[in-house]
């Protein structure tokens, strides 16, 4: 597969252009921002583990019937996926209160929620990602009725297939935020990346955070954090 030009860099990625029509080469960077970019610094070896993790974790997730744009990993950075058109929607997922939720709502922290939530966020970085309900995701036709229902279900299927994944490494999975994408033929699948930069994942003993909030929250050890749950997800990964 021949790497062709450049077509898009993001905070964490750049996507380039290949041969094919219908593939893309994402490559992951150290780089890292929090806060709609108003702060920047770089993780240490962050691309490589934010690779392997993304592509291991959406084996897993096809193999349970969610269907992904991975292809196949070229590299320790750089993996082939299928070029779709992003749905403009973050797709967060909660089991355990904390973050925007407790900061919107006044809500306390770690409260563990009987049934996971799920929201929206309008992707738009000059309006700050904004909250958006179902009605107004239609109204504005950013899916269709169908498309959400869809997108709704895989990223329930998701939550009960990684937080369980994760249980088995000793990890909590707190909540995560994922992004879908169409295909020509209309068909939705999971796109973007599923990694600490994307996840809060707790040490299920001792609370740790072992994620991006180390970075956002200037709490150091943070290469050691990403280095520690690739570790605990190699151990359990035998795929
Ligand atoms: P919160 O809304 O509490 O800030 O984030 C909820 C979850 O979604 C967290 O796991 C967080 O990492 C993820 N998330 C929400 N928005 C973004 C975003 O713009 N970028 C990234 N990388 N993750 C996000």
């Amino acid at each position: 597969m021949e790497k062709k030009e450049q077509l898009y860099e993001g905070k964490a990625k750049k996507v380039y252009a290949t041969d094919d029509p219908e593939l893309l080469i994402v490559s992951y960077k150290d780089d890292a921002t929090a806060f709609n970019g108003k702060k920047k610094g770089t993780i240490a070896g962050k691309g490589i583990i934010n690779n392997e993790m993304s592509n291991r974790l959406m084996r897993k997730l096809e193999k349970a019937g969610v269907p992904t744009h991975y292809v196949e990993e070229l590299n320790e950075r750089e993996t082939l996926v299928k070029k779709v058109q992003i749905v403009p929607l973050e797709v967060i997922v909660r089991n355990i209160s904390t973050g925007s939720f407790c900061k919107r709502y006044g809500f306390p922290e770690g409260v563990v929620f009987d049934e996971p939530t799920v929201e929206y966020s309008y992707k738009n970085d000059e309006l700050n990602d904004p909250l958006i309900c179902e009605s107004h995701v239609l109204a504005m036709k950013l899916t269709t009725r169908g498309e959400l229902e869809t997108i709704r279900t895989y990223a329930l299927r998701v939550n009960e297939v990684l937080k369980e994944f994760w249980r088995s490494c000793g990890v909590t999975l707190v909540d995560f935020k994922l992004e879908f994408g169409r295909l020509p033929d209309g068909t939705i699948i999971l796109a973007d990346e599923i990694s600490p930069d994307t996840s809060r994942l707790w040490d299920a003993e001792t609370g740790k955070k072992l994620d991006k909030d180390r970075f956002r929250q200037d709490l150091g050890g943070v290469e050691d954090a990403y280095a520690e749950i690739m570790g605990r997800l190699k151990a359990q990964d035998h795929a």
